[in-house]
């Protein structure tokens, strides 16, 4: 009998099993050996020829021809015959909810977006009419794709507001007016394909760790500002969820005394000082007191978004405003070097309004959390746009679909 622990396996779920826990290394650390495959799983060598004949013979893997990369990619010592993921070969959906905006997109293994559709609606609209319209879209998507059903793993979702990922519960998103919303099971009924569902921030957190600028990273933190203010964390390629659903950045207090009521009960919290709609009412108020100002000449221009408005009179060079976006700079750096000093990440993405405004914003918000962070913190960590860009989101949800078939949340078959 062979004394290694990982033959004689044959069961048929064992043999899946192991075959995600491949999958899994490739999508980390490809393009990979065989010989790091088998390190990285501690399945035998044996085990992992005829795991990877089986994903060859399927299309879905490929050798990787590294010959054709400039030696520095190559990598020292790297042997030429590497393993990589076909991008192609299987699909993903990701579903997007955002506040006034839904975005369904099928996504190749890498979380590339393939096809998209776009729908924006009411914040108010309940939310059975916008389950409707995400089932047409992503319907809609499928057939646009041409790949079929069969080459679909399943569905993520990332959602606004607070989601219980176990059960698939949008609990409560406060800006859509949603309370309990079953979106898992709604959507797995109706499309027939495994969902999964997650905050929509920690989605994006997963996509950089994934395909973005966290991949290798140990602990990452994106962070997004916009309607409201929120955190995904992920350490070791893992999403951080903490006990009930960890991120609530945007309620951290920055102001015990005087500051404003937020939508959560308490005030001061950091969303009352950063979010959009704060931006809004300080540039207002700002204007009105000097009417002529570049300041209310740029808000008088209703051809742009009102943050571009504001972010244009900063550009201008404009006292009053740079003053302003500073003050909110600050507030969000005192947010971040709070941040890192409880979880001490080596990236930070910032994402939504920052990222839009980031030749204006960046700089204060990194000299502030520079300057706040305990012993040093603040000069390790590296603060950043998000590599998607507009597509964060979607690239988001396809990898919460991607993390819940490679870690065999959703029963989804290759
Ligand atoms: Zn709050």
């Amino acid at each position: 009998m062979d004394p290694r622990p990982h033959t004689g396996h044959t069961g048929s779920a064992l043999k899946a099993h192991n075959r995600r826990a491949v999958l899994r290394t490739l999508l980390r650390y490809g393009p990979v050996s065989r010989v790091q495959i088998a390190e990285h799983t501690g399945l035998s060598s044996t085990t992992v020829t005829n795991l990877v004949a089986a994903l060859l013979a399927q299309g879905v893997v490929a050798e990787a021809d590294l010959t054709a990369l400039p030696a520095r990619e190559r990598g020292v010592g790297r042997p030429r015959t590497a393993l990589r993921l076909v991008p192609g070969a299987r699909r993903v959906i990701g579903v997007h909810i955002g506040v006034g905006q839904v975005r369904v997109a099928v996504c190749d293994l890498l979380g590339c977006p393939l096809h998209t559709r776009v729908l924006e609606h009411a914040p108010e609209q309940p939310a059975d009419q916008v389950l409707d319209a995400i089932v047409a879209l992503v319907e809609d998507a499928i057939a646009q794709d041409g790949a079929g059903r069969a080459a679909l793993l399943g569905v993520g979702v990332g959602a606004s507001g607070r989601v219980d990922q176990a059960s698939g519960v949008n609990i409560l998103a406060p800006n859509l007016g949603w309370r309990d919303v079953p979106l898992r099971d709604r959507l797995a009924e109706r499309l027939r394909l495994p969902v999964c569902v997650d905050n929509n921030v920690r989605g994006m957190a997963l996509a950089e760790a994934l395909f973005g600028a966290g991949q290798g990273v140990g602990v990452l933190a994106f962070v997004y500002a916009r309607v409201g203010v929120g955190a995904g964390f992920v350490v070791d390629g893992r999403v951080y969820r903490g006990g009930a659903g960890a991120g609530e950045i945007g309620h951290v207090t920055l102001l015990a005394d005087g500051g404003e009521p937020c939508r959560c009960g308490s005030t001061g919290c950091l969303e009352t000082l950063v979010s959009e709609a704060a931006f809004a009412r300080r540039a207002a108020m700002l204007a009105a007191r000097d009417p002529q100002g570049a300041l209310a000449r740029h808000l008088a221009a209703a051809d742009r978004p009102p943050m571009q408005r504001i972010f244009d009179a900063a550009r201008e060079g404009d006292p009053i405003t740079l003053d302003l976006l500073n003050e909110r700079a600050r507030y969000m750096g005192l947010g971040l070097a709070n941040l890192v000093n409880t979880l001490s990440p080596e990236l930070i993405i910032l994402g939504g309004l920052f990222a839009e405004g980031a030749d204006v914003l960046f700089g204060a918000v990194r000299e502030t959390l520079r300057r706040h962070a305990f012993a040093g913190l603040g000069e390790r960590v590296r603060l950043i746009p998000p590599t998607f860009g507009d597509e964060a989101g979607i690239v988001g949800a396809a990898a919460l679909a991607l993390d819940a078939f490679f870690y065999e949340v959703n029963e989804g078959t290759l």
